[in-house]
């Protein structure tokens, strides 16, 4: 895993990114005045449907930081949960500081307070209680990203969140295999799920079989490494993605902090994956399946 670039090295990576955009727009502008920039035009926007600020990245990147890399990378929608949940709040203050509504922020309500809680969170009264507490905010609109493998899916808080999570219109995010995602829809049939990884290793003839079963089933697709064959989109996943065209989201996934140093490549990849796509489709997938499910606010 590469080290997280200092500060320094973002401040200096960003000025020269403008200073060869800005030789790029100069040496093309003879060129722009007869065609539109096909380069520019290219540029997918991006939702980013699985995004942590966690307490230990927040001690490097200031939110103004993280918000800045988002507008320089072409993100225009955050689906944000974060370890402990202050992250998420403190990125919706920057952006509330800054009064542009250029970047959409999706707060999810994350039940861990510690990355221990990641283990027992479902058999935690003290998890069910923070939980309650942070509802009252108000500003939740899905409770996750959370992890829970096979049985554990049946603890009866697991059962009890599902069902208040439907009720209340709440989506859920979960980082599963297939067997928790199946029990999770039993106790709540219909509820809104992201399924994080889209299962990460759960084979593309399951996924397939579980996205015609569940319709409430959405798959982000970070760490999904099967899905690049050759530097392109695998034939496989381009007939999925074909077929389900309003089901998938994409993710950057920093979950630890060396990740955020690899968002640049993360999202580059995304958009050359996609190139594999018709616009229409890759425009789904890139972002309007997010603005679709959120709306704009
Ligand atoms: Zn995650």
């Amino acid at each position: 895993m590469r080290a997280l670039p200092s500060r320094r090295h973002f401040a200096r990576r960003s000025r020269l990114q403008r200073w060869a955009g800005l030789t790029a727009r100069l040496c093309l502008l003879p060129l722009a005045l007869l065609a539109p920039l096909p380069a520019l035009a290219a540029e997918l926007p991006i939702f980013d449907a699985h995004m942590h600020y966690n307490v230990e990245a927040r001690s490097l990147l200031s939110p103004e930081q993280v918000v800045a890399l988002w507008r320089r990378l072409g993100i225009t929608g955050v689906l944000a949960t974060s370890r402990p949940n202050q992250g998420t709040l403190d990125l919706m203050a920057a952006l509330a500081r800054e009064g542009r509504k250029d970047i959409q922020l999706v707060p999810f309500l994350r039940p861990y307070r510690v990355q221990p809680d990641r283990d027992d969170w479902f058999s935690n009264p003290e998890i069910e209680k923070m939980v309650e507490a942070e509802l009252k905010r108000g500003i939740y609109r899905g409770i996750g990203e959370f992890h829970i493998f096979g049985r554990d899916a049946d603890a009866p808080y697991v059962a009890r969140m599902a069902r208040m999570a439907k009720q209340r219109g709440l989506w859920l995010h979960a980082h599963a295999d297939e067997d928790a995602v199946e029990r999770i829809l039993r106790h709540a049939p219909g509820v809104r799920m992201i399924w994080a990884h889209t299962g990460m290793s759960t084979s593309i003839d399951k996924v397939e079989e579980m996205f015609a079963r569940h319709p409430s089933l959405v798959g982000e697709l970070s760490y999904r490494s099967d899905m690049e064959d050759n530097g392109q989109l695998s034939p496989r996943w381009r007939a999925l993605l074909l077929k389900y065209p309003d089901r998938f989201v994409l993710g950057t996934d920093t979950w630890v902090t060396s990740r955020w140093s690899q968002v640049p490549d993360i999202i580059a990849t995304y958009r050359r994956l996609l190139a594999g796509l018709p616009p229409h489709t890759a425009e789904k997938i890139a972002w309007r399946n997010g603005l679709a499910m959120f709306g704009a606010q």
